[in-house]
């Protein structure tokens, strides 16, 4: 609730942009309580913090746990620094009872997972795990104009005094706590998901092309509305995408008319695709027949299409999530398999080194939003768990 105060909006939930004054403050806080649990604190070049207790083996490449503090424009008081804060708690019990874990533990916060202030999202974890260059993200603008270079220079100096620690380090392992962002765990009685994976997703964006023409004049015949090809376009792809299981997720978010004037013919019609699907050979032959379709006209209107990314689905490995059972399992914790929906930082992690998440229920499923909630219990019982799957991989 502390880490709340910090971007709160009227309606109770968070504003907590990246690399913004907002952030800035909870990292300050964060460094505070880590500095008062004899933590050491890093960085990196691209806006990554690190706090990490020391094994006895120091040698040993880390057990990371965290997630990321930043959030949407109205977003809620969980997502992310939940698994921030379990993360610390965990720490600080280990550090409480008196172990000291064979491998050194680090706490994690991900610069930009949210990809709100700068896009594309997972910014710091994907840079870190080498799928994107540093150079790639550096350059990218907010809507202000400022860089993300800029903004991580602003946060570098009101920092000084911690170092930069080198962006390619060995890890061991990345655990990631968060909550659901749905509604199965909270529907099915279930304090503990054992997230299998997480689903793919291939985006794009489509223009398609027609001409400008007088809305009173101009025959049917003669018309190219690009409007009315657009929409022609995203029915063909929502009757390719229907499927009895409903597994498919097809999301056309975005909509830009040219000239947008009420009596002009459109002339110009771009729009987003966002498909998902958890089986990656489904989302591979999916977005092929998608493509497909935008290779004929609609109304007379020629269509293009890019792909702008392209993430398979991804299953963590059977050692983590067994782990994460067990553990639960031996705190009588209820827990249950169930996959990831949405992206997290641990897509990225998990191409370094083993990577599991543990899902907690949220009220009524509702995230990326202000009404945002869940129970103390739950939030507890997941720092319990991560506990125990901490202990056990550093040991
Ligand atoms: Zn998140």
């Amino acid at each position: 609730m502390e880490m709340a105060q910090y971007g709160r909006t009227p309606q109770g939930g968070v504003n907590r942009q990246a690399l913004s004054t907002e952030d800035a403050m909870a990292r300050r806080v964060l460094v505070t309580w880590a500095e008062l649990l004899g933590l050491t604190v890093g960085t990196d070049v691209v806006g990554n913090l690190f706090m990490r207790l020391q094994g006895t083996n120091p040698e040993a490449a880390p057990v990371v746990t965290g997630s990321h503090i930043d959030s949407q424009p109205t977003g809620g008081r969980f997502d992310g620094v939940y698994g921030v804060l379990a993360g610390l708690e965990a720490i600080q019990a280990i550090r409480e009872a008196g172990i000291v874990p064979k491998r050194s533990l680090e706490l994690a916060v991900w610069m930009n997972e949210e990809g709100s202030r700068f896009a594309p999202g997972m910014m710091g974890s994907s840079v870190f795990s080498g799928s994107r260059t540093l150079d790639s993200v550096l350059s990218v603008i907010d809507a202000q104009g400022i860089s993300v270079g800029q903004a991580l220079e602003e946060i570098r100096n009101e920092f000084p005094d911690i170092p930069l620690w080198p962006l390619e380090r060995r890890l061991h392992a990345y655990i990631e706590a968060h909550i659901e962002q749905g509604p199965v765990l909270e529907r099915e009685g279930i304090t503990i998901g054992v997230v299998t994976g997480i689903q793919g997703k291939r985006t794009f964006r489509v223009s398609v092309s027609g001409e400008e023409a007088h809305a009173g004049t101009a025959a049917r015949s003669e018309r190219r509305d690009a409007l009315l090809a657009a929409v022609e376009l995203i029915q063909a792809i929502k009757a390719l995408c229907e499927d009895d299981e409903d597994l498919v997720k097809f999301t056309v978010g975005r909509l830009d008319v040219k000239p947008n004037a009420p009596s002009v013919v459109p002339a110009e019609a771009v729009f987003s695709i966002d498909l998902r699907h958890p089986d990656s050979s489904k989302l591979q032959s999916l977005g092929d027949q998608l493509l497909d379709l935008c290779a004929y006209e609609y109304e007379r209107c020629a269509v293009s299409i890019q792909e702008l990314s392209a993430a398979p689905s991804l299953e963590f490995p059977d050692s983590i999530r067994s782990l994460i059972r067990r553990t639960a399992e031996d705190q009588s914790i209820s827990c249950m398999d169930i996959l990831s929906k949405a992206g997290h930082d641990a897509r990225y992690l998990h191409y370094v080194c083993d990577t599991g998440m543990i899902f907690i229920p949220c009220k009524d499923g509702i995230s990326h939003n202000e009404a945002e909630s869940a129970t103390e219990r739950d939030l507890a019982d997941g720092a319990r768990v991560l506990v125990g799957v901490l202990l056990g991989l550093s040991t």
